[in-house]
């Protein structure tokens, strides 16, 4: 590919994350852990509206209704963005705090927490009810979620196994399957982050401390290796009018300043054109 990465938004995220292209209001939904806030970045007008929390929030997403669902601190809850209320509706006892979350094909909301003691953090799956149930325990730092063009496979990272698994997924039941590994990352620089996939149902995952997107096919070869003018690159996401452009998301941290003078764009946004891919619109809570 001779399309390179530029940013669109020189936001100096702490850590940004989370990237949703909302194809309503052809905006990008993003999250700077970090610093608590919620972003919300209109392309067109260049315009980036912010919401501050008072605890890290890991992810949000989209509803099928108004307002937005978010993995704040501990708990999952709806966002009111206007406001700036969170509500929690259920707080979990595994992990340090939430991290990255998606909606499934069926309208629940995945989201995993992390830990610094190996194995202490899990998967939660939020339904459309507002019930809540642990997916998958002996987690480490959830990290990326997305789903096959067909809806039948989940893929998922957690980052210190340094790979992407795949899961056989039920979408009438949102129950996990057969567990499989489709990309060993333990001798690629850095380690895996968010991820997305694409309408041909090839993988797009972000390598945190790697400065780099890497696309695989669903079989595990290597496309494309897009790199990056920033080591933190977190995740990724198709966006735009036809969700063409890939919409990438990086951060500062943990960079001291001295290495912040190297690296003027840690923590933009950034936007690759020309991929010769698209994404589907993200799915959406259905609560
Ligand atoms: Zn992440």
């Amino acid at each position: 590919m001779t399309a390179k990465p530029e940013p669109v938004l020189a936001a100096g995220a702490a850590l940004g994350e989370s990237p949703i292209w909302d194809d309503r209001t052809n905006t990008l939904l993003w999250v700077d852990i970090h610093r608590r806030q919620v972003h919300r970045f209109d392309p067109a007008s260049g315009r980036n509206r912010t919401v501050t929390l008072d605890q890290p929030v890991g992810s949000v997403a989209l509803r099928q209704g108004p307002g937005l669902i978010a993995a704040v601190g501990l708990s999952l809850g709806a966002l009111d963005e206007e406001a700036g209320e969170f509500a929690p509706w259920h707080t979990v006892p595994e992990g340090e705090r939430f991290n990255d979350g998606a909606c499934d094909p069926a309208g629940r909301y995945l989201a995993g927490t992390l830990t610094d003691s190996p194995g202490g953090a899990a998967l939660y799956s939020l339904e459309p009810s507002k019930a809540l149930r642990r997916l998958l325990a002996d987690v480490t730092l959830s990290n990326g979620l997305a789903w096959s063009p067909d809806e039948q496979t989940l893929y998922y990272i957690d980052t210190v196994l340094e790979r992407i698994d795949a899961f056989d997924y039920e979408t009438n039941t949102g129950s996990l399957g057969a567990r499989r590994t489709v990309v060993d990352l333990r001798n690629s620089p850095g380690r895996p982050d968010g991820l997305t996939t694409d309408t041909d149902g090839n993988l797009w995952v972000a390598m945190a401390k790697g400065a780099a997107i890497r696309c695989y096919d669903p079989s595990g070869l290597l496309l494309d290796l897009i790199t990056l003018p920033v080591p933190v690159v977190t995740s990724c996401t198709f966006g735009g009018p036809d969700l063409s452009d890939l919409y990438i998301t990086t951060g500062q941290w943990p960079a001291t300043q001295d290495q912040l003078a190297s690296y003027p764009d840690a923590g933009a946004v950034f936007r690759l054109r020309g991929t010769g891919s698209k994404g589907r619109p993200v799915y959406r809570f259905a609560g």
